[in-house]
């Protein structure tokens, strides 16, 4: 706690008590800081001691509206920067990104309680890395090009919402924000309440680097507020959405009466496919680690261990371990594996889920209902293994997003395919084994990505759901893709 004050103080914590921001009450809107039409607070917790950190101010439609006004009005303009323009501009942000890159973690750690130290060279490195993977996929994005006669444009769609989650809040916010910037689109941020400072100091970011007036927004609020009017505002042409499948399905219904686009990366139920060629040892020690990330808390979490179902007993003893291994306990402490999840509504819904699991027949091999007996306040979740789970209980179908992991058994190959894609969900499936057979299963799963033998994530691979995971995808020249136009002009040979 001590260490997260001073390093945020130096640049940017304000003097008050209340809170620990200056624009914490203001949103950014046409280039500066500008008081809400009425003032409304919200609360920000911090999840390890459940008490309040700071403020933020709630917006309300009337915000809401003059945002979207400033980014249309600066459309026309940004538009048609040039190529080398907005370059140069991603450059400068990236660079302010690096220098505040810690102050970010911190803050992040603090709003949603994951670890100091993975905060910021996670959750921060994370918001840096998308900057410079776009700058990279930006210089050689092919905006023009002959096809026969006809020259295909891509332009950048335009004013484009962006409604964004906590769990990973810096990272989703620039996946959204840098390839918005490098195609010319202007833009509206609304961030989660539960984690909205982040984002103050990514539009303290914005400024200093001298984006044009207008092109970047950023208004808090709630969702059914401030994010209904940027769903369903006709000045708005797409808006991009992360967050929970019932969010998504609000903001796409809300969205389609003006027919804008909708993005969406939504919730998963991510299958790890344990092949009988994997060491299965290893494979499940890293499986748990990667499914308790960041305390459950990830989209793209592997939820669902799919072990070859006569070594049930000795996937469940080793991962049961792991488990039992992990350090839960403050974010601040550096031997923090695993520090509580965001709120007290997660909380309870985490717990709620472990009973059920429980009353559902799954046999419990580690953790279990309540908070670890060594810690007397936060919103702390004890590590928990489900073995000889069905992939019909509730555990292994609904998204838990926390440190909850079901073991399923399979008999063939065949049959792991099966439970694997049995979800309503399709955001990504993770696979152990001999790498001919790995490739070959990778095609027969419905998820946007799979991942052969644990690599760590590559920058530049696409990624969003397939089915209700979601729409559209991100990342690199993907991500560049998703916010443009696309134009044919015919007839462009000759004179
Ligand atoms: P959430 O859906 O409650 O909130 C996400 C954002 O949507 C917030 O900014 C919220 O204010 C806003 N919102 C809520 N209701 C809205 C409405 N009716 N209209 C417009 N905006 C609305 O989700 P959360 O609890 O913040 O985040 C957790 C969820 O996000 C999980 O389900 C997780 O799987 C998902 N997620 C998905 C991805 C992905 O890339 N696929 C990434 C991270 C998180």
């Amino acid at each position: 706690e001590g260490r997260i004050q001073s390093s945020a103080s130096k640049a940017n914590f304000h003097t008050s008590t209340e809170n620990p921001m200056k624009n914490a009450h203001r949103f950014y809107i046409d280039g500066e800081w500008v008081e809400p039409e009425t003032l409304k607070k919200h609360d920000v917790i911090d999840p390890s001691t459940e008490q309040v950190i700071g403020t933020i101010a709630i917006g309300s439609a009337a915000d809401a509206e003059k945002a979207i006004k400033a980014a249309r009005n600066a459309f026309a303009g940004f538009s048609r920067t040039t190529k080398d323009d907005r370059l140069a501009l991603l450059k400068r942000v990236l660079t302010i990104v690096k220098r505040r890159k810690d102050e970010i973690g911190d803050m992040i750690s603090r709003e949603m309680g994951a670890p100091l130290i993975m905060a910021r060279a996670e959750q921060a490195g994370l918001g840096a890395a998308h900057f410079e993977e776009t700058i990279r996929a930006f210089k050689t994005f092919d905006f023009e090009y002959m096809q026969g006669s006809t020259r295909i444009v891509h332009e950048p769609i335009g004013v484009v919402a962006m409604i964004t989650p906590w769990n990973w809040p810096i990272n989703q916010i620039v996946c959204k924000v840098a390839p918005a910037l490098a195609t010319g689109c202007t833009m509206v941020l609304k961030p989660s309440e539960i984690a909205p400072f982040n984002a103050v100091i990514l539009a303290e970011i914005m400024h200093e680097a001298g984006v044009p007036k207008g092109v970047f927004n950023l208004v808090q609020g709630d969702g059914p507020t401030v994010g209904a009017v940027l769903a369903s505002h006709p000045d708005v042409d797409m808006v991009s959405f992360t967050g929970s499948t019932r969010a998504g399905i609000a903001v796409a219904l809300a969205a389609a009466p003006t027919v804008k686009r909708v993005h969406q990366e939504l919730g998963g139920k991510s299958p790890n496919i344990i092949l009988r060629s994997a060491d299965l040892a290893g494979a499940v020690r890293a499986g748990v680690r990667r499914c308790f990330a960041n305390s459950g808390q990830s989209c793209n979490a592997p939820t669902r261990m799919l072990v070859p179902v006569e070594r049930m007993d000795e996937a469940s003893a080793v991962a049961a371990r792991e488990a039992a291994a992990l350090v839960v306990g403050p974010p601040s402490d550096p031997r923090t594996d695993i520090g509580p999840v965001a709120s007290a509504t997660q909380f309870e819904k985490i717990q709620a889920l472990i009973e059920k699991g429980i009353a559902e027949g799954a046999e419990l091999a580690a953790g279990g209902p309540g908070r670890p007996s060594h810690l007397s306040s936060g919103y702390y979740v004890r590590p928990t293994v489900f073995s000889r789970v069905t992939n019909s209980m509730t555990i292994a179908r609904e998204e838990i997003f926390g440190p909850v992991l079901s073991i399923i058994g399979y008999e063939t190959e065949d049959d792991a395919m099966a439970i694997a894609n049995d979800t309503p969900y399709g955001l990504a499936s993770f696979i152990h084994g001999a790498q001919s057979e790995a490739r070959t299963l990778a095609r027969r799963l419905r998820t946007g990505s799979v991942r052969l033998n644990g690599p760590a994530w590559d920058g530049a691979a696409p990624f969003g759901g397939y089915k209700r995971s979601g729409n559209g995808r991100e990342y690199g020249k993907f991500g560049l893709h998703e916010f443009t136009e696309i134009k044919g002009i015919v007839g462009y040979a000759g004179d």
